[in-house]
């Protein structure tokens, strides 16, 4: 017998939470004296003790639970849960990832296993625990054992990020091999081809949760193309396919440098239209641009988060804002934008306001093609709001 699982009583606030379909319990939603030892599994009750369901709970951070499910199990059922959870979420990208090798194979709250991410670049599979309960040895060995029944060959990199291992108060570890020998490889996307390097000078990775966006950015673009926020190329190689010419513009230099070697990569492979990789600020590039009366037929917007926080979000709208107008002023008729925000706190319906005030602005109609999010590898849980956070709207220029 394994001893009693504990028990963490949760208060009205809590319990409307979880009952609503989320899937945290924030500290002030836990009773006063409620507490369990770190990343333990728990069984969660109302005030009124009513089951609510078996969580993992983490005893630093400030969501304290995280809940599993709401049936009530104990330490004995978990690596039977969590074996089941990880090969349904491997078979679920099986049937959405097309013509790459790479996706996010487990994310997090999406696939019901709230602090873990798992993604994949063609044969290494990078992993991150975020909680106390995913740190646990004895999950680790389970999370591993059932990863290697569905990717038998594939190295797995542990990635590990100091602040959120400080935020859960766990002691500090390296980012490792944990099974293999491989911490670097050339992955796919859409048929474009990538560096990956989980331990090279400039640690590379991808923004995975955007490659069915470049696959649409690829069917509308044409022309002239400008990728102001390239990173290491992903839009911009997948436009050169189809354009005559792409600039390609970051203000990291490292990250161009990645972007310059996936070009070669692809070179001899496809036809490829001409890629000049700019080092520099997009917001005074575009500014610049703009002024000199550049015009483009296809320019793409992909700009890290502006909006950390809910508070943020005026201010955060207000540079979207500027930024779509100063590339609408810059699209010729028939031009298409491709336009994203990868803030949380960025809703929809704020950016699509957002974008309508700039082309009424910029005096442009604009018409939309599609609406976009995530790729299907990062699916969005109906009840936890944050795990859906990306917006790609491609939109046209109407004479
Ligand atoms: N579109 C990319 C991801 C972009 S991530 C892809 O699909 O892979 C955001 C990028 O914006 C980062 O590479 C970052 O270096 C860059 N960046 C941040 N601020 C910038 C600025 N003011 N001007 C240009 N690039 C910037």
């Amino acid at each position: 017998m394994s001893p009693a699982c504990p028990v963490v009583t949760i208060n009205h606030r809590g319990a409307a939470r979880l009952r609503g379909g989320h899937l945290w319990v924030y500290r002030s939603g836990l009773v006063p004296q409620a507490e369990a030892p770190a990343g333990s599994l728990v069984h969660v009750r109302d005030e009124r003790g009513r089951a609510l369901g078996s969580a993992l709970y983490s005893s630093a951070s400030q969501i304290a639970v995280r809940l599993l499910t709401l049936d009530v199990i104990d330490e004995e059922k978990l690596p039977d849960l969590l074996r089941a959870r990880i090969i349904a979420a491997a078979q679920f990208r099986q049937r959405v990832v097309r013509d790459s090798d790479s996706c996010r194979v487990i994310f997090s709250e999406a696939d019901l296993l709230p602090g873990l991410i798992v993604d994949k670049y063609n044969d290494v599979l990078v992993m991150q625990a975020l909680t106390q309960a995913f740190d646990r040895d004895d999950i680790r060995g389970v999370v591993l054992e059932a990863l290697g029944v569905h990717f038998p060959g594939e190295s797995i990199f542990e990635r590990v990020d100091p602040h959120i291992r400080e935020l859960e108060q766990l002691p500090s570890r390296k980012s490792q091999l944990v099974r293999g020998e491989q911490t670097s490889t050339i992955f796919t996307l859409n048929g474009v081809r990538f560096h990956f390097d989980a331990l090279g000078g400039q640690k590379t990775g991808a923004f995975l949760d955007q490659r069915e966006n470049y696959a649409a950015a690829a069917r509308y673009a044409h022309g002239v193309a400008l990728d102001g926020f390239t990173y290491q190329g992903g839009f911009a190689l997948h436009l050169a396919r189809v354009c005559q010419s792409v600039t390609a513009v970051d203000s990291s230099r490292p990250a161009l440098e990645v972007a310059e070697q996936n070009e070669q990569l692809n070179r001899d492979r496809h036809r490829c239209g001409e890629i000049e990789w700019i080092e520099a600020n997009a917001f005074d590039l575009l500014k610049d641009y703009a002024t000199a009366e550049r015009s483009y037929d296809t320019i793409v917007l992909d700009p890290p988060a502006f909006a950390k926080s809910k508070r943020a979000l005026p201010t955060a709208l207000r540079g979207y804002k500027e930024l779509n107008l100063r590339a609408l002023k810059m699209l010729r008729p028939g031009g298409v934008l491709v336009t994203c925000s990868c803030s949380f706190h960025v809703g929809e319906p704020d950016f699509l306001q957002m974008l309508e005030s700039a082309a009424a602005d910029g005096g442009k109609r604009l018409r939309l093609l599609e609406i976009r999010s995530q790729a299907q590898d990062h699916p969005v849980l109906l009840g936890v709001p944050e795990t859906g956070y990306l917006k790609c709207v491609v939109a046209q220029v109407l004479a």
